[in-house]
């Protein structure tokens, strides 16, 4: 990427952190932080989870509790470091030990397809139900029957699969994960 292009894109991605951090809305319903998301700014590859946990909240960095140290081997396991990928969640701020309501992804997802417009990756892993319910809204898909299957849009490759939090409570979904992870390997190459 030219410099100038890059440094620009940085800019831009700042923009949208401070935005984030500033937000009237995410600032009244945080607990702890609020976890914009990090990674490579010209990377091909955003992952995109669920919601911050407590101990997101505690650092504002994305996904360093235990299920995000899971992901994290999940990556290397495919040749993939933390660093060269971008990381975030649609909803930016630890709602509690609970799911994220509709309305809270709506509003994170102002946030976050921001993001998405600027980094502009190639391949969206979306980790979980959440992350398919928030960036395909009016679709009827079900994660456990569309895993690990490549849906093409609008020239953007995007990849389900579970939430690390999910695979290490069960053990079959730990499976299922680890397969998906051998499929996207293969997608990761390509791109
Ligand atoms: N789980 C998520 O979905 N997102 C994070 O940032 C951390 C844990």
């Amino acid at each position: 990427m030219r410099e100038s292009r890059y440094k620009e894109k940085k800019k831009t991605l700042q923009k949208i952190t401070n935005e984030i951090k500033n937000c009237e809305i995410c600032n009244r319903y945080k607990i702890g932080q609020l976890v914009p998301g990090e990674g490579k700014i010209d990377t091909k590859i955003i992952f995109l989870g669920e919601a911050p946990g407590l101990n997101e909240s505690k650092t504002g960095h994305p996904f360093i509790g235990r299920s995000g140290k899971f992901l994290t081997k999940l990556l290397l396991s495919i040749g993939l470091k933390r660093e060269e990928v971008f990381l975030t969640s649609p909803v930016k701020y630890y709602p509690g030990n609970r799911a994220p309501k509709n309305e809270e992804i709506r509003h994170g997802m102002i946030h976050t397809s921001k993001q998405i417009e600027i980094i502009d990756p190639k391949l969206i892993v979306m980790l979980g139900n959440v992350a398919l319910k928030a960036l395909f809204p009016n679709e009827k898909f079900k994660l456990s029957k569309i895993h690990g299957k490549i849906i093409k849009k609008e020239g953007r490759i995007y990849f389900p699969t579970f939430h690390p939090a999910a695979a290490m409570r069960f053990p079959k979904i730990r499976k299922l994960m680890e397969k998906d992870f051998k499929k996207l390997k293969k997608l990761v190459k390509r791109l």
